[in-house]
């Protein structure tokens, strides 16, 4: 299966791209295909990567808001998940995916519970994904060896689906949450296996705080101490961070992903230290966290959300529009470990095609900054991930029957 993407925007100049099976075959000619996008008047992007995401909280979308976090947490997330069961996780991650693809998203990094239901909606949804069984032993040796033998299974049941787009890594969830030996165990098992590390890290002021009180060093230094962090890790959040810290996930590689709408929404106190981050040469990704605490799953949105916390802090140069899209695509891609994330000849063909013909991107003076601070996700119009077309014009298969099964589930949690 070819296509051939004729007359889009790229980088500003107006390119053809071609895609051979799931593989961008090449750029600038004309060539035969099996299917031909008229392109002109649209952007191509490379599609967006959410590092950091619970897909099927789409579920507790707006269930509990404008709450202190502990009552949030304790009186309106723990009792609704108490009630999922693996359907739910599955229609509540199908409608996550479909939010995605109408956003511009075509890879994400997940971490939850009946994560082989996840699996099977990434498989049935069509686009790319880390998927991570969110391993929390809260320091029980008992419950430690059921996390383990659940990471083991999870990550075998990944391996035997044989689909390239669906990939296993292991997510203890934090270090207020999992044991020293939880946590080691998790790092090794990942090197063993060659897979990437998902966790929170250094979210809130309290878990710096408890950290100092319990281990004597912040979070990063307490895992760096065990040797967990390394360029396979994926720090969400990763907010309260000192220099050390930074100089620590600058040597070992961590790619920290970024997640301004939640940290405002859930009141951490202040922002990732991004522009010092970039300063000791850490390439921060983004990420949208859960729709629980969002409220949705807009990478383009984020970006601009992201973008505008950095200035808020004084200074209106910090994370400028250029940056906000390499975050969202090429340094995503990097830190998910896909070769995605570039529109260039060799890179899996996961493309967006965002309209320029909508309000919003009228006139286009600057076509970056369109994107970040104009435009959210209804501007995307076209969605190709691993060489397929999931969305033209809109339009989704099936979008309906997920839609009509998610409000379904979502009853549930009033019975
Ligand atoms: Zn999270």
């Amino acid at each position: 299966m070819s296509i051939l993407i004729k007359n889009a925007l790229l980088n500003g100049e107006r390119s053809h791209i071609c895609i051979e099976d799931n593989i961008i075959s090449e750029i600038g000619n004309i060539v035969e295909a099996d299917e031909v996008i008229d392109a002109r008047g649209m952007i191509a992007l490379p599609g967006l990567v959410n590092t950091h995401t619970h897909a099927a909280m789409t579920l507790l979308r707006g269930y509990g808001d404008d709450m202190p976090l502990h009552e949030w947490l304790q009186n309106r997330i723990w009792p609704a998940e108490a009630k999922l069961t693996g359907e739910m996780v599955y229609w509540g991650t199908r409608l996550a995916i479909i939010e995605m693809i109408k956003s511009g998203t075509t890879a994400f990094n997940d971490m939850y519970f009946f994560m082989e239901d996840v699996a099977r909606a990434v498989n049935d949804g069509g686009i790319r994904a880390l998927l991570g069984y969110g391993f929390i032993d809260l320091f029980d040796e008992e419950k430690r060896e059921n996390e383990i033998k659940a990471t083991e299974s999870f990550v075998r049941y990944v391996e035997n689906m044989k689909n390239s787009r669906i990939r296993a890594s292991v997510a203890p969830h934090a270090i207020y949450t999992v044991s020293k030996e939880g946590l080691e165990w998790s790092a090794e098992f990942a090197r063993e296996k060659g897979l990437r590390i998902h966790i929170h890290i250094a979210e809130t002021e309290k878990e710096l705080k408890d950290s100092i009180k319990e281990h004597g060093k912040s979070p990063v230094k307490y895992l760096d101490s065990m040797g967990f962090l390394g360029s396979d890790v994926i720090a969400a959040h990763s907010v309260w961070l000192d220099d050390e810290d930074m100089e620590i996930y600058s040597k070992r590689g961590v790619w920290p992903s970024h997640n301004p709408s939640s940290n405002m929404k859930l009141a951490v106190g202040k922002a990732m230290p991004y522009s010092s981050m970039r300063k000791w040469g850490i390439r921060p990704t983004l990420g949208t966290d859960g729709a629980a605490s969002n409220n949705n799953l807009d990478m383009m949105e984020e970006m601009k959300i992201a973008a505008l916390l950095q200035k808020l802090s004084g200074d209106p140069t910090a994370l400028p529009a250029h940056e906000a899209i390499k975050m969202a695509t090429e340094w995503g891609s990097l830190a998910l470990g896909f070769k995605a994330g570039k529109i260039e000849e060799g890179y899996l063909a996961d493309i967006i095609l965002i309209s320029t013909d909508i309000p919003e991107m009228v006139p286009m003076h600057n076509w970056e900054s369109n994107i970040v601070y104009s435009a959210n996700g209804s501007a995307v119009d076209t969605v190709i991930c691993d060489g397929k077309i999931l969305m033209r014009n809109r339009r989704i298969e099936g979008e309906e029957e997920v839609l009509r099964k998610a409000k379904e589930m979502a009853e549930r949690f009033y019975s």
